[in-house]
């Protein structure tokens, strides 16, 4: 059963078809609107290890063309013409991809949407062509500093750990070579990992959960399941080399940043309590006392988040990230004694009770 709160009055249904699709069903009949979303437990960290960029490059050729219609912009156009968006991401161990329609248009967006799953073509000439605005993707954010922060941390971890595969892609990686073709490459990825059983779907809308449930059960129950669970990673993120060191990163632009990182292990089996916001609450306050309020004293910082950080189903990262002063850049070591000294006292502190029913 879902919990639900008394202001929602949404009807929701969660089913799993026969090939193992977890589904979600929504009726929301305050909405003129309906939506889809259909997430893969899989992402770069699948890539094949001479095929940097495979997952992302798959999710764009995803949207370019299936069986029953084969022009590759008819989707975009039919979503945009009823007054919907339609987007989609890769990240580490997870592909998304989702869109919105006006309600009476929703059954014919997803026998479009659905067929991606299904029946995608991967047609040679928009393989080609795509492959470009992966990489065009690729060259608008060489200057960007979060991703060269990014890749100075892939660069910095345990090479074994896929956090290391570089994810987007471009020309170069993603190139047929002598005896590979790409095309083949992305078919043969589609037909591994695009499976019911590593996959849930959410549909909303006005349509009752009945229409809803039957919707479902005819145009996604045609994804084949998987013959095995998906592997474990069993690499750790870090070896003790990566700990414990300190990294200089040049910026592009003017900007003055530490970041201090922690690594844990996996917190999702936490979720339900969320410790890491009770510290990142105590770590990140700005009020008397807290770590903020005596950098600033010194002027040394102008702000401070505490609890970001990469995660992935067997890491976490929990970062305090500090904008610096020019002066405070020239007190590092006296600022990192502040944030271990804060540290230090709520580890000699018990955590009180009220702080536990802070939800943030
Ligand atoms: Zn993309």
């Amino acid at each position: 059963m879902l919990k639900q709160s008394p202001n929602d009055s949404k009807q929701y249904q969660a089913i799993t078809l026969n090939n193992g699709l977890r589904v979600l069903l929504i009726h929301n009949d305050e909405s003129t609107k309906s939506a889809a979303a259909l997430a893969v437990n899989v992402g770069h960290f699948n890539d094949p290890s001479d095929r940097q960029g495979l997952a992302h490059f798959l999710e764009h050729m995803l949207f370019l063309g299936t069986k029953t219609y084969p022009d590759g912009s008819e989707y975009q156009k039919f979503i945009n013409q009823h007054g919907g968006n339609h987007n989609a991401w890769t990240g580490t161990e997870h592909t998304c991809f989702f869109f919105d329609i006006s309600a009476t248009h929703f059954l014919s967006a997803l026998e479009r949407f659905s067929e991606f799953f299904i029946a995608p073509l991967l047609a040679d000439d928009f393989v080609v062509k795509e492959r470009e605005n992966i990489d065009a993707e690729f060259t608008l954010k060489l200057k960007d500093d979060i991703r060269r922060l990014y890749d100075v941390h892939k660069d910095t971890i345990n090479p074994k750990h896929p956090f290391s595969q570089f994810s987007v892609g471009n020309l170069d990686t993603l190139a047929d070579r002598d005896g590979q073709n790409i095309s083949q490459e992305l078919q043969a990825f589609f037909q591994k990992y695009y499976r019911a059983d590593y996959m849930t779907l959410a549909l909303e809308g006005p349509q009752n959960l009945k229409e809803l449930k039957h919707i479902a059960e005819q145009l996604f129950s045609l994804i084949p399941s998987a013959d095995s669970p998906l592997p474990d990673i069993d690499e750790p993120l870090y070896l003790p080399e990566h700990q414990n060191i300190k990294i200089d990163v040049c910026p592009v632009k003017n900007d003055h940043q530490l970041i201090i990182s922690f690594a844990m292990e996996s917190i999702d089996q936490y979720y339900l309590d969320k410790p890491e916001s009770i510290l990142a609450y105590l770590l990140g306050h700005e009020g008397k006392g807290s770590i903020l309020s005596s950098l600033k004293k010194q002027q040394w910082a102008l702000a401070l988040t505490a609890g970001s950080g990469i995660n992935g189903s067997n890491f976490k990262d929990f970062n305090i990230s500090i904008a610096l002063t020019e002066l405070g850049e020239k007190h590092l070591n006296e600022v990192v004694d502040i944030v271990l000294a804060y540290i230090a006292l709520l580890n000699n502190t018990d955590i009180a009770e009220y702080l536990s029913l802070i939800h943030i």
